[in-house]
């Protein structure tokens, strides 16, 4: 870092939807950069295109935000409520001379543009209202309502050193005269967010790469107003397993869908990260250890690819790892969700029995409804396998055993263990049965754990319905 001012960054989302994963990711790399620094993550709702922005969009980022653990330090600014800053500076720039009127229709604009082509130009508005010392404009049309221009320099070249891709630039005369508020007087899009981060303070700017061509506009506009330029860096795209940009074809891109679908935002945070990202060879770290390690230099310069495989490993580290509590606390509304019993004190044991073997707190929900929602004997295609007249017979003799039995785990194994040698059994050709018959599934975790977990009554029960 050269700046010795203390960090500023931003996230300045459109409300036009939802937070894609993108957009988190983006997030997220301000946020750390922001914390690494102790400096300040600003976050600012750039809701100008008021055709396209809504206020569920607005909550629905702000709700993907807190899930994700992004809390800004300052904001939600809207640029909506600004409006009257933007015009002020507007009407400074038009007095300082760095931006002018123009009465160019669209129409006539576009016949520069096709002008241009055919000269074998680059398209561009030709400078009609563009004022020089010494030059006469044309006469104002009457009743025509003018854009306002920036007057962008025309000599010499835009450069900056990006914290991505390294030294970008581009020729001054690539660039447009680039309209900043249009006739009604509207500011446009790169206007707004260059008096925007000026007025913020910011010093650095993390974004996608699809505004690397905005940069050298507003790096421009920055110094015509005299402001500090801040530093700039864009992240590549994220890209689906194919290999095409990552869009709903993919799965889900909205944040949220990640929190439906059992994922926790620990380990979206953690995965977003590691997504563009790298410390040496760390795949799961804790989300301080992220902002510790946090480097714009370690941002990849190429575009990376979605890997639900590797979330899905990513989320299971994280499910193993919680607390049986705090996990129970997590996927209790879930079995709720699915009408299932989540009061029982019982809980954490249940899912214990699960966990390692969960991706998602879904699958855990599913697993524990077991446990907390209606008996379902098995199907008939599962009686008639393993339910065999010798099973059955296995099954009274432990259901007449068990009823004289302590009801703990050791108790219980060392009674399916008795019977296997009474019999001459081996443990398959008594769980399979005992599993089928109790739990109406073929698989389970330990038969004894859950045997004693479905409780003595509830079994006897179940075995006594077979006959
Ligand atoms: N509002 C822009 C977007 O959602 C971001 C602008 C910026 O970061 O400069 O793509």
């Amino acid at each position: 870092m050269t700046s010795s001012k203390p960090v500023r960054t931003r996230f300045a989302p459109s409300p036009t939807g939802f937070l894609h994963l993108g957009g988190a990711r983006t997030a997220l790399f301000s946020w750390a950069f922001a914390r690494h620094h102790q400096g300040v993550f600003v976050l600012r709702v750039e809701d100008t295109d008021v055709e396209r922005s809504s206020d569920a969009a607005v909550q629905a980022i702000l709700d993907s935000m807190d899930w994700l653990g992004m809390q800004p330090d300052e904001g939600p600014f809207y640029q909506m409520k600004r409006l009257d800053r933007y015009a002020e500076v507007l009407q400074g720039m038009l007095a300082a001379g760095t931006a002018y009127h123009c009465y160019s229709t669209p129409e006539e604009v576009e016949a520069m543009r096709e002008a241009a082509r055919a000269a074998g130009r680059k398209p561009r508005y030709d400078g009609t209202w563009r004022p020089e010392p010494g030059k006469t404009l044309p006469a104002i049309p009457e009743g025509r309502k003018p854009v306002i221009r920036f007057k962008n320099p025309q000599l010499g070249v835009t450069s900056w050193e990006d914290m991505v891709k390294g030294r970008i630039t581009f020729d001054n005369e690539e660039l447009d005269d680039l309209i900043i508020a249009r006739p009604d007087g509207t500011p446009t899009y790169n206007f707004c967010v260059v008096v925007d981060d000026w007025d913020m303070g910011i010093t650095h700017v993390i974004r996608g790469d699809d505004h690397v061509n905005n940069t050298p506009r507003q790096i421009n506009i920055l110094q015509a107003l005299g402001a500090d330029v801040p530093q700039y860096g864009h992240v590549p795209m994220i890209l689906g397993p194919d290999g095409q940009k990552l869009s709903k074809r993919h799965g889900a891109v909205n944040v949220m869908e990640y929190d439906a679908q059992g994922y926790l935002p620990e380990a979206m945070v953690n995965y977003l990260a590691r997504l563009g990202w790298s410390h040496g060879d760390a795949e799961l770290f804790s989300r301080d250890e992220f902002v510790a390690w946090f480097d714009t230099r370690n941002l990849s310069r190429s575009a990376s690819q979605w890997d639900p495989k590797k979330l899905n490993w990513v989320n299971a580290h994280y499910i193993k790892a919680l607390d049986a509590e705090t996990l129970a606390s997590r996927v209790a509304p879930r079995i709720e969700r699915r009408g299932g019993n989540a009061q029982r004190p019982d809980l954490a044991e249940i899912l214990a029995l699960f966990k390692d073997r969960a991706e998602t707190l879904e699958q855990l929900a599913d697993d524990a409804m077991l446990f907390c929602g209606p008996y379902q004997p098995a199907p008939d295609e599962l009686v008639q396998q393993h339910l065999t007249p010798a099973a059955r017979e296995a099954l009274a003799a432990f259901a007449a055993a068990a009823s004289q039995t302590d009801w703990t785990r050791e108790a219980v194994s060392a009674l399916i263990k008795a019977q296997l040698a009474e019999r001459g059994l081996k443990m398959p050709q008594l769980a399979i049965p005992l599993r089928v018959a109790v739990t109406g599934r073929a698989q389970t975790p330990a038969v004894d754990a859950v045997l004693v977990l479905l409780g003595k009554d509830e079994v006897l029960k179940r075995l006594a319905s077979l006959a």
